[in-house]
C-alpha cells in the first residue's frame, strides 16, 4: 500500500486540483480514498506548483501518475504538464456527470464514482518504463 508523500520509486501517485468547488473537493476525496485503499498514494500538486526539488524527483520517479481534476479548466493535469510531469491517468470529474457546484450533495457516493473510474483506467495501464522504477505503487 503506498503511503502520502513517503514510498518509493516506480510507485503510483495520484494528484488532485482539490479546488474549491464540491467537484474540486471530490477529486481530493477520491485521492484520499484511493490511498486508503492502497491503489496509489495521494501526492500534493501544491509542491509540484512551488517546484520543490524533492517532490518534482519522487514525481518523475513515479511508476504511474494519475491526476483527478474537478472540471475542464483541468489545473491539475496543467500544473503536472508545465512541471515536465506527463500523466498516464487523467479523470475529469465534471466528466463523469457530476456537477461543479458549490453544495456539497452526494459526496460519498460520487467519491465512489471517481474512484471506480481510476480504477477501471488503471486496469491494462502499463507502468511508466522510469530509471530505477523497481515496484508499483499498488
Ligand atoms: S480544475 Fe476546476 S475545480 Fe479544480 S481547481 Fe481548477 S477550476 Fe477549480
Amino acid at each position: 500500500m503506498s503511503t502520502p508523500c513517503c514510498g518509493g520509486i516506480g510507485e503510483t501517485l495520484v494528484f488532485t486540483c482539490a479546488g474549491a468547488a464540491y467537484s474540486g473537493q471530490l477529486a481530493n476525496r477520491a485521492g484520499v480514498d484511493l490511498t486508503k485503499g492502497g491503489q496509489a498514494g495521494l501526492f500534493c500538486i501544491a509542491a509540484l506548483a512551488a517546484e520543490l526539488p524533492e517532490k518534482l524527483e519522487r514525481t518523475r520517479n513515479a511508476g504511474k501518475r494519475i491526476a483527478i481534476d474537478g472540471c475542464d479548466n483541468h489545473c491539475c493535469r496543467k500544473i503536472m504538464e508545465k512541471a515536465g510531469m506527463p500523466v498516464d491517468i487523467h479523470v475529469v470529474v465534471t466528466d463523469l456527470g457530476i456537477e461543479k457546484q458549490p453544495q456539497e450533495l452526494h459526496i460519498l457516493v460520487h467519491t465512489k464514482r471517481v474512484v471506480a473510474e481510476v480504477e477501471n483506467r488503471l486496469e491494462g495501464s502499463p507502468a511508466r518504463p522510469s530509471a530505477g522504477q523497481h515496484k508499483s505503487g499498488k
